[in-house]
C-alpha cells in the first residue's frame, strides 16, 4: 500500500437516522475485505464532551472501547463490522475539542492570539481527524460527520472537510454523501429535489459530493441516477442507492453490487480487487437458516428505545448465528415487574437478560425476576446492574438479609451487598468517572465460564461505579453463589454464578461490547445455547 494516509468523509443530508454508521462500517467492511487496513472515525457535533454523562433515552447505547472512551454507539458498529477495536481518537465531540482548545488557551499556547472558531476550532478537527491516519496504522480512515447538512452546529466540521480536501489533493479525500430519495404514493413516484437541495447546501460550504449514497424504499431507475448525477455533478456510477435492507450486515454486500467501494478506490486512485466476505457470508447464511428460535426476555427501564441495547442485541444475533437458532428478544419493562405478574410475564421464556442500567427506577422488578428464573431453573445472565441484582436477590432471599442493597439505591442499608470502592467515595464529578475500559480478570477453572471461554485470563471492558463487596463474600459462597472470575490486582468479583442452577451467570462487565461477526461474544453464545437446551427439555417435557 502507498504511504499516504486516503481519506473518506461521510456526510449526510435531508435527514438524521439515515445510518451514516452503518454505510461508513459496510464501505470500512469492503476495503478491509481488499487488504486496505482501515479504520472509521465519528465526529458528533454535539457539546457534551463525550456520551457517557447522556441519559440513554437521547441517543440509544453508550458504547465502551478498550482504552476506557465512553462514545457513539456507531463505534459499536464499527468494531462488529471490522473487528478491530476503536479508541477515544475514535469519536470527537465539539464538546472535546472546545475543551482541548479551551485548555490551550489557558495555557498560553495561542500567544495572545484572539480564538475563534476559524481557524481555531477547525485546526482541532482537522487534526483529530488526521490522528489516525497519522499514526501510521491505517490505509485509509472513514470519517462520519454526525448530524445533518445544513444544521448550524455541524458547520465547522464542513469546513474542516472543505480545508483538507484542499490540502491534501485531490485523490487523497474523497466525501460521500448520505442522503434520502422519498418516494411519493399519491404521485408513485421517487423525488430526487431534497437531494439536489441537500448537495446545493454542501456546496454553499464550498464542499462538492463526489458519492451519493441514496436511501431509498424503491429501486432507483437509471433515469433517476442519470438525473441525480447530472443536477448534483456527480458520475452516474457515483450515485449508489442504498435499498431499505432486512438486516444491517446485509449493507456491505448490496454496497458491493452498487459498487460504492469501486467508485471510492478509483477517485482515491487505489486499485481495487474482489473482496473476500467469505467469512462475512457464512455467517450471513447461518444468520438466514436458524434451524430452531429460542425466546429470550430482556428485562430493562430503557425499553421503549432499542438502541438503548443495541450492542446486547447484536451480540445476540452473532450468538444465534453461531447456534442456528432464531433470538426472539422479548422487551420487558422491569418498572411493570412484581412477585403479582412475574410468572405471568416470563413462564414462557427460554432465557432472561437482567440490563444494564442506572438508578433506583425498575430496580424490585428486576430483582423479583432475577428471583423467579433462579427458583425455576431459567437459563440467566446478569449484565453490570444485571449481576449486582442477582447478589442483592440471592442476599436477601437465599441468605435472608432482608434489606440488603446496592448503596447506590439506598446509601443507608444494613447489607450493603454491593458498594462504592474507596476511591470512587471522594470523586463528585459524573463524566469519565466510572470503572472505564479493559480490566483483567482470572477465571476459575471448574465454572461456566471457565468452560466457554479460551484462556483463563481474560479481559472485558467495564462502565460501573459500585462493585460486589467482598466483605459478603464468604457468606454467598458458602450459601451456593460463586465468585468465578476475580480481578488479580484488586480482587474485585467480576463473575458469579450458583452451581446448583442449570446456567446462571451474573457479569460485572460488559461482554456485549466485544462480539463482532467474526468473534462472536462466548458468553453470549453458551447463553443462547443453554437457552435453546432449555427449550427443548420443555418441550420434551410437556410432550411426555
Ligand atoms: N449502576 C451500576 C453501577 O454504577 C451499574 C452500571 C451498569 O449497569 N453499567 O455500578
Amino acid at each position: 500500500m502507498g504511504t499516504t494516509t486516503k481519506y473518506v468523509f461521510v456526510t449526510g443530508g435531508v435527514s438524521s437516522s439515515l445510518g451514516k454508521g452503518i454505510i461508513a462500517a459496510s464501505l470500512a467492511k469492503l476495503l478491509q475485505a481488499q487488504g486496505y487496513r482501515t479504520t472509521i472515525q465519528k465526529l458528533d457535533p454535539y457539546i457534551n464532551v463525550d456520551p457517557g454523562t447522556l441519559n440513554p433515552y437521547e441517543h440509544g447505547e453508550c458504547y465502551v472501547t478498550d482504552d476506557g472512551a465512553e462514545t457513539d454507539l456507531d463505534l459499536g458498529h464499527y468494531e462488529r463490522f471490522l473487528n478491530v477495536p476503536t479508541s477515544q481518537a475514535n469519536n470527537v465531540t465539539t464538546g472535546r475539542i472546545y475543551q482541548s482548545v479551551i485548555e490551550k488557551e489557558r495555557r498560553g499556547e495561542f500567544l495572545g492570539k484572539t480564538v475563534q472558531v476559524i481557524p481555531h476550532i477547525t485546526d482541532e478537527i482537522k487534526y483529530r481527524v488526521q490522528l489516525l491516519g497519522k499514526s501510521g496504522d491505517y490505509d485509509i480512515v472513514i470519517t462520519e460527520i454526525g448530524g445533518t447538512v445544513g444544521d448550524i452546529e455541524s458547520l465547522p466540521y464542513i469546513e474542516a472537510v472543505r480545508q483538507l480536501k484542499w490540502e491534501l489533493g485531490e485523490h487523497n479525500v474523497i466525501v460521500v454523501h448520505l442522503t434520502l430519495i422519498p418516494y411519493l404514493s399519491a404521485a408513485g413516484e421517487l423525488k430526487t429535489k431534497p437531494t439536489q437541495h441537500s448537495v446545493k447546501t454542501l456546496m454553499e460550504s464550498g464542499v462538492q459530493a463526489d458519492v451519493l449514497v441514496c436511501r431509498t424504499e424503491h429501486h432507483l431507475s437509471d433515469g433517476i441516477k442519470v438525473k441525480l448525477a447530472r443536477f448534483c455533478n456527480v458520475q452516474k456510477e457515483a450515485v449508489i442507492e442504498s435499498i431499505d435492507a432486512s438486516t444491517i450486515y446485509d449493507v456491505p454486500n448490496l454496497m458491493l453490487e452498487e459498487g460504492l467501494d469501486k467508485v471510492v478506490l478509483e477517485h482515491l486512485d487505489l486499485p481495487f480487487s474482489k473482496p473476500d466476505l467469505t467469512q462475512w457470508n457464512e455467517f450471513l447464511t447461518r444468520h438466514r437458516n436458524p434451524q430452531s428460535e429460542v425466546n429470550i426476555g430482556l428485562i430493562g427501564k430503557y425499553v421503549e428505545l432499542q438502541d438503548s441495547y443495541k450492542s446486547i442485541l447484536e451480540s445476540f444475533i452473532h450468538a444465534g448465528a453461531v447456534n442456528e437458532v432464531k433470538v426472539n428478544v422479548e422487551f420487558i419493562h422491569s418498572e411493570y415487574l412484581n412477585s403479582d405478574n412475574i410468572k405471568l410475564k416470563l413462564s414462557h421464556l427460554d432465557g432472561v437478560l437482567v440490563a444494564p442500567g442506572f438508578g433506583e427506577r425498575g430496580i424490585e422488578g428486576k430483582i423479583d425476576a432475577v428471583r423467579y428464573v433462579r427458583e425455576n431453573n431459567i437459563p440467566f445472565l446478569g449484565i453490570c446492574l444485571g449481576m449486582q441484582m442477582a447478589v442483592i436477590e440471592y442476599s436477601r432471599n437465599v441468605l435472608g438479609f432482608k434489606g440488603a442493597n446496592s448503596t447506590e439505591m439506598d446509601e443507608h442499608t444494613a447489607h450493603p451487598v454491593i458498594n462504592l470502592m474507596e476511591e470512587q467515595k471522594s470523586i463528585t464529578d459524573k463524566g469519565g468517572t466510572m470503572r472505564l475500559g479493559a480490566w483483567t480478570c482470572k477465571l476459575e477453572e471448574d465454572s461456566i465460564v471457565g468452560e466457554v471461554y479460551d484462556n483463563l485470563q481474560i479481559k472485558e471492558r467495564h462502565r460501573h461505579r459500585f462493585e460486589y463487596n467482598n466483605d459478603y463474600r464468604d457468606r454467598l459462597e458458602s450459601a451456593g453463589m460463586k465468585a468465578t472470575g476475580i480481578n488479580p490486582e484488586t480482587g474485585l468479583v467480576e463473575i458469579i454464578e450458583i452451581p446448583s442452577h442449570p446456567w446462571f451467570v451474573g457479569v460485572q462487565y460488559h461482554p456485549e461490547y466485544k462480539s463482532t461477526v467474526a468473534n462472536p461474544h462466548p458468553i453470549f453464545v453458551a447463553f443462547v445455547k443453554a437457552t435453546y437446551s432449555y427449550s427443548k427439555s420443555k418441550n420434551n417435557v410437556s410432550m411426555a
